[in-house]
Parts: C-alpha cells; structure tokens; sequence
C-alpha cells in the first residue's frame, strides 16, 4: 500500500467525521509562514487526543512540547469552563506563534504556556498536579525523565499518552545509534517496568508517514 493511498484515507475520514475547521487550518498556515516544522499531529490524530480528553473527563491537562499549539487547541476545547491546558515548549519562537494561534481559535483562557526545557518546568508544577490526561511530545532523548514526571504528576486514573514511538519501525532495533529511538526504547523499557501503569501502544500510518503512539492509564 503506497503513502499516497494513505494520505486519501486520512483525508476521507477528516471530511466525513472531523469536517472543515478554519480555524485550526489557519493555526498551521501560521505555523508554516514562520517556518515552524510540521512535526503537528494529523487532525484525526489532534481529534483522538480531543475525544480521549472527553472520555476521561479532563479538566486538567498537561502537555510537553506545544510547537505551534495545533495539539494544545485540540485538547483545550475538550475540556470543560474552568478547564486548563497546561503546556510546555522550549522555544520562545514556538510559543509565541502559539499563542497567537491559540486565541485565534478562541481558546486562550484554557491555555498556559510555560517557556523553557520541560525538565525545569515539570517540578515547578507539583502544585498544579494531579493531572487527568498527559500528553508527551517533545524531545524523545527526554522521554524517560517526562515519564517519571507524569507519573509524579499523576493520580489513579490519569492517562499517559506518548507519542511518535514507532519512528517507521526503528523502535524494535536494540543496536540503534539514534537518540530519539534509544529514548523512545527506554520510555517503553519504563512503562513495561512501571506497575502503576496498565498500557498499550498503536501503530498508525497516515498523511505522517508510519509512527504510533503508548496509551497508558495509571492504576
Ligand atoms: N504537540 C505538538 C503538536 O502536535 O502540535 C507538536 C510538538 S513537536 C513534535 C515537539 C516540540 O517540543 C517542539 O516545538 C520543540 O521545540 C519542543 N521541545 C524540544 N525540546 C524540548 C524541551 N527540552 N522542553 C520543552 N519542549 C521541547
């Protein structure tokens, strides 16, 4: 099966059950103007985020890595008044786009950036904690020391989501030099230690090629 099959696929279902959205097509027109990567999810990836957020009820979320806040938005308008995303991005660039992209969708007053390397960030957000839904999606050297903080930052019942573990089938290479794969190993090493945690991970291919993501609910 060819990616362009793929790509028709994800296409078709976006039209059928997500539908037009200005506003969230506007975020990465924004977002590629000023030469952000489109390491975004997919929109039926951004909306499975949106409907896992619905599903356990989020009122609080965290996210680590917001590029252009095309996930963040997602999030935020699953969440109900009085609801927070709280999300945290290293590069003063990709805030700022964010931001701006982030109340033209309308949903500013459900969304704090935090600027800086999310290790520094994480501790400082023990009295936000508990969190009902995290979403990880950074830098995947770090996604050992995210995990930990998650967990930290969670209680019985939160969802750990992780993102791009599958890096087109490089995961399964226990000689690989590549520091995202060798996170990315470590990350699911950790979930399969972790007795706290009960998960799973999904292959998915799509308009960005072939990845997946851990879901994970702690107990
Ligand atoms: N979640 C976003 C979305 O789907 O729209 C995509 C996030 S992108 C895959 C990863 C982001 O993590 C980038 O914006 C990058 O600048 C940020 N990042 C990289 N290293 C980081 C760090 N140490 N702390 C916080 N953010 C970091």
């Amino acid at each position: 099966q060819s990616e362009e099959q793929w790509r028709e696929v994800d296409a078709y279902m976006a039209q059928k059950l997500i539908g037009a959205d200005p506003l969230l097509d506007a975020a990465l027109q924004r977002n590629s103007e000023a030469g952000l990567p489109a390491h975004d999810v997919a929109i039926n990836q951004g909306k499975l985020l949106n409907l896992f957020a619905q599903m356990c009820g989020a009122r609080m979320v965290l996210e680590i890595g917001t590029l252009g806040g095309y996930s963040t938005i997602w999030l935020a308008r699953a969440l109900p008044e009085g609801g927070k995303v709280i999300t945290l991005e290293y590069s003063e660039k990709h805030a700022e786009i964010a931001r701006r992209n982030i109340e033209a969708a309308g949903v500013g007053d459900k969304v704090e950036i935090i600027v800086g390397a999310a290790a520094d960030s994480l501790p400082k957000l023990q009295d936000r904690a508990p969190f009902d839904l995290i979403f990880i999606d950074a830098d995947k050297p770090n996604n050992p020391v995210y995990l930990e903080w998650a967990l930290k930052l969670a209680r019985k019942g939160t969802v750990i989501i992780g993102d791009n573990v599958v890096r087109n089938g490089a995961v399964t290479d226990p000689q690989s030099e590549d520091a995202n794969v060798i996170g990315v190993r470590r990350f699911i090493d950790m979930i399969e230690a972790e007795p706290r945690l009960d998960a799973t991970a999904l292959q998915t291919v799509g308009s960005k090629g072939w990845d997946g993501f851990t879901l994970a609910i702690v107990r």
